[in-house]
């Protein structure tokens, strides 16, 4: 097992002046048996360094920003260049303009774009919007997709689509969870109950139109036509959450993914960005159909402001990743290695005889340890998260990093090679062989 030391002292320095030692709750180890997560330094490709210099193969990407691995030299120099030029003036700039333009010619249902700075702030604005536009004020999401640590969505389901939610967070008031309804991922029976019992009061339906916060799921055939239609049918807007998924399988968003022959079916009214689009800097942004993007201040009654929103830094860092992602065969090669990669996890796993449910979607996929499809989040938690906590370390213990948690995804990127695959399927040969060696 590899020395992390430096790793266990720095957490005990961190956890006397730093809340739970860690600025994201989803960093700690706390799903995989606790103990000092591990302190990066430096990270280069595909590649990190800890502290106590240890090497690390990257499959957790920061949770999906990172798609051109760390430290890309055509970011790196971006960033370098707007810092050379000041971090921030307070007004617009043309920078703005180009990752703009960029954003709504790959994901066309965009006529106007706000830029925001997380994943959290676009998808609460979105609600606001929503709410404006039709003067409605409840939402129904799907139970299992994450969007954010705003009020409204930190609900989680009642017990059943006519049940009003329940606060998932202390601090949440009742009064906000009774503006939310969760109903099962891919069940659109259960969508049109709720829009029956609900309907004139739903401001909007909040999806992941591929699912990336409890594994990664894809919508079964037919399921966002039939969210769009049913919610528009109701006077409710269709937001889609595109935070994890928008450039992560292809250049675009779903809306525009090979995988959904029918682009105007399941066309958004807004969606909500971030990660990706930043190129690894704090960014977020929103856009949508030009009247309700118009409810948006100064334009109209909604408000959203912010000091830092568009600052040039994450500007500019965007625009480099994107024009790293528009280099012709970028995703085909990540695909090809992920295809590589989870058919060896898959074999090697059949072959000790360990469950194991993979989906994979292009260059990212989701490894449960279950023996039953996963398509909703029922199925995501009916997974073994002992298996999954005791194959996390094995990993870490042979340099390879995933999440600490049994429902995030595995991330590849640009800069992972053949010899980073072919060493994280001997790492995870050797994990199954000890987790059966110990049943
Ligand atoms: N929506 C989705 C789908 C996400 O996965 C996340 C973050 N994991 C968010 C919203 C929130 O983004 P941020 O962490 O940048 O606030």
């Amino acid at each position: 097992s590899i020395q992390r030391s430096r790793s266990e002292m720095l957490y005990a320095e961190a956890l006397e002046h730093i809340v739970g030692g860690v600025n994201s709750p989803s960093r700690s180890f706390k799903a995989v048996g606790g103990g000092a997560p591990v302190f990066m330094k430096r990270g280069s490709g595909a590649h990190f360094w800890d502290v106590d210099g240890n090497r690390y193969i990257d499959y957790l990407c920061a949770y999906g920003p990172i798609i051109t691995g760390h430290a890309h030299p055509h970011i790196t120099a971006a960033i370098v260049q707007a810092a050379e030029n000041g971090t921030l003036y307070g007004t617009p700039t043309e920078l703005e303009i180009e990752l703009a333009r960029k954003l709504k010619t790959a994901i066309p249902s965009m006529d106007k774009v706000r830029f925001v700075n997380s994943g959290t702030e676009a998808v609460m604005t979105t609600i606001r919007v929503a709410r404006a536009y039709t003067k409605r004020s409840k939402i129904i999401k799907f139970a299992g997709c994450y969007h954010g640590h705003s009020d409204l969505v930190l609900v989680a389901a009642g017990s059943g689509p006519s049940t009003l939610g329940i606060p998932d967070s202390a601090g949440v008031p009742k009064s906000i969870a009774s503006e939310v309804i969760t109903v099962p991922f891919n069940d659109l029976a259960s969508l049109q109950q709720a829009l029956d019992h609900w309907g004139k009061d739903i401001a909007a339906v909040m999806v992941e139109p591929i699912v990336g916060n409890f594994g990664m799921v894809m919508p079964e055939p037919g399921f966002l036509e039939g969210l769009c239609k049913m919610t528009r049918e109701a006077g409710a807007l269709v937001i889609y959450d595109e935070v994890i998924s928008a450039f992560r399988f292809h250049y675009g968003s779903a809306q525009t993914y090979a995988a959904f022959p029918d682009k105007q079916a399941i066309e958004p009214d807004l969606t909500a960005l971030g990660k990706i689009i930043g190129g690894g800097l704090p960014i977020g942004a929103y856009g949508g159909r030009k009247e309700v993007m118009a409810q948006v201040a100064p334009l109209g009654p909604a408000y959203q402001a912010g000091t830092m929103a568009g600052n040039p830094a994450s500007i500019s860092a965007g625009i480099a990743c994107l024009e790293v992602l528009q280099t012709p065969g970028v995703y085909e090669r990540m695909e090809a290695l992920t295809i590589q990669l989870a058919d060896a996890l898959q074999q090697s796993a059949n072959h000790y005889g360990i469950p194991l449910t993979i989906n994979r979607i292009r260059g990212s996929f989701s490894a449960h340890f279950c023996d039953h499809p996963v398509t909703n989040y029922e199925e995501a938690q009916d997974t073994d998260g002992e298996q999954f906590a005791q194959f996390f370390r094995l990993m870490l213990d042979q340099g390879i990093c995933l999440a600490p948690s049994k429902y995030e995804a595995w991330f590849l990127t640009t800069a992972h090679t053949e010899q980073d695959i072919i060493e994280t399927i001997t790492a995870a040969d050797n994990s199954f062989k000890t987790m059966r060696a110990g049943q």
